[in-house]
């Protein structure tokens, strides 16, 4: 068998990847000397690589292949790192490539809505420049409809906003709807319930057999890595570690203020072009906090975060 297949890396186990065909096709692969990539600088293979591969004669039941080539990235997320400066030729560690949406995962209450969390991801999203969906679970919680309250200010920033319950159902075809076709790295704090919906999304089957895949019966599913699921109407969801696992070095003092979109169209009436918007005479955006043109919980968040990328 020496023909060519291109796929999907669904999983990555060790030096072992899952390589899915868009025919269901699930093959066991790995990368030798020759293997060639277009992603300089970076690991070899990432969840959400397009591959070329070979299949080849396999004594197991799962079928085998070896990938041929890596190809360029359109996106990647990659791992944050406790970099040693000196070491500056280190390789970027990939955690998911090609990704088209960042999934954020809330709940409208236990645990309650963090809207320091949101602020977070958007800083995140636009600083990748991949876009961000709000998704907040749990709203059959809220009898009285108080979820708009802590979503007014994600609106009026023209956020995409899914309300959903896992429990109950309501939401969950627009969110369908909204990942369809499409590649969502899937992110949330413990407990706001991203399995439930994961769960429903991909079809418990479909993530049980997932779990299962590794003939072995070892245990494939860990902490750090990336576990993707194929959805039954076309895309994928990616279950990535959270926020705090990728790399925020990107953001400093200095261009934070880029990322809170709304404070643009101000900044250049500061007084000072170099205006941090904290403790500045003549400083517009703070002139908008005060005249509540500028949300006062947004700019906390924004110096929250400023001071969080003090060292
Ligand atoms: P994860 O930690 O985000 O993966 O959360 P889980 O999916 O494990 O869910 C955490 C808890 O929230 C479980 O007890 C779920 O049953 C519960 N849960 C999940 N979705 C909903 C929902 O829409 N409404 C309510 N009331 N509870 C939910
Ligand atoms: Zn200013």
């Amino acid at each position: 068998m020496n023909e060519t297949l291109s796929g999907v890396v669904t999983r990555v186990t060790g030096a072992s990847y899952i390589v899915e065909t868009g025919d269901g096709l699930k093959v066991r692969c790995r990368t030798v000397p020759s293997t060639v990539s277009e992603n300089e600088g970076a690991n070899l293979v990432a969840v959400g690589d397009r591959v070329e591969f070979r299949p080849k004669a396999s004594e197991t039941d799962m079928a085998e292949g070896v990938i041929v080539r890596v190809e360029e990235r359109r996106t990647s997320l990659v791992r944050r790192r406790e970099v040693r400066r000196n070491r500056s030729k280190e390789k970027e560690q990939v955690i998911v490539a090609n990704i088209d949406q960042l999934v954020l995962i809330t709940s409208f209450d236990d645990p309650p809505f963090n809207s320091r969390l949101v602020d977070r991801y958007l800083v995140f999203a636009e600083s990748e420049k991949l876009p961000l969906l709000i998704v907040v679970n749990k709203i059959d919680l809220d009898e009285e409809g108080m979820v708009e309250d802590d979503l007014e200010v994600y609106r009026e920033l023209g956020c995409n906003i899914c309300l959903v319950s896992a429990e109950d159902g309501r939401g969950i075809e627009e969110l369908r709807e909204l990942l369809r076709d499409r590649m969502s790295a899937f992110s949330g704090h413990s407990g706001v319930g991203k399995s439930t919906i994961i769960n429903l999304l991909v079809g418990r089957e479909e993530l049980r057999t997932a779990e299962t895949s590794n003939k072995t019966g070892k245990g494939v599913h860990t902490t750090t890595s990336s576990a993707m699921f194929p959805l039954p109407g076309g895309g994928y969801v990616i279950d990535t570690p959270g926020i705090r696992e990728f790399n925020l070095s990107g953001i400093t003092r200095e261009n934070l203020r880029f990322y809170y979109t709304e404070f643009l169209r101000y900044m250049p009436e500061c007084a000072f072009s170099s205006c941090s918007h904290t403790v500045e005479p003549g400083c517009a955006v703070i002139s908008a906090v005060e005249s509540e043109t500028i949300d006062a919980g947004r700019y906390e968040s924004y110096l929250a975060l400023l001071d969080s990328l003090d060292e």
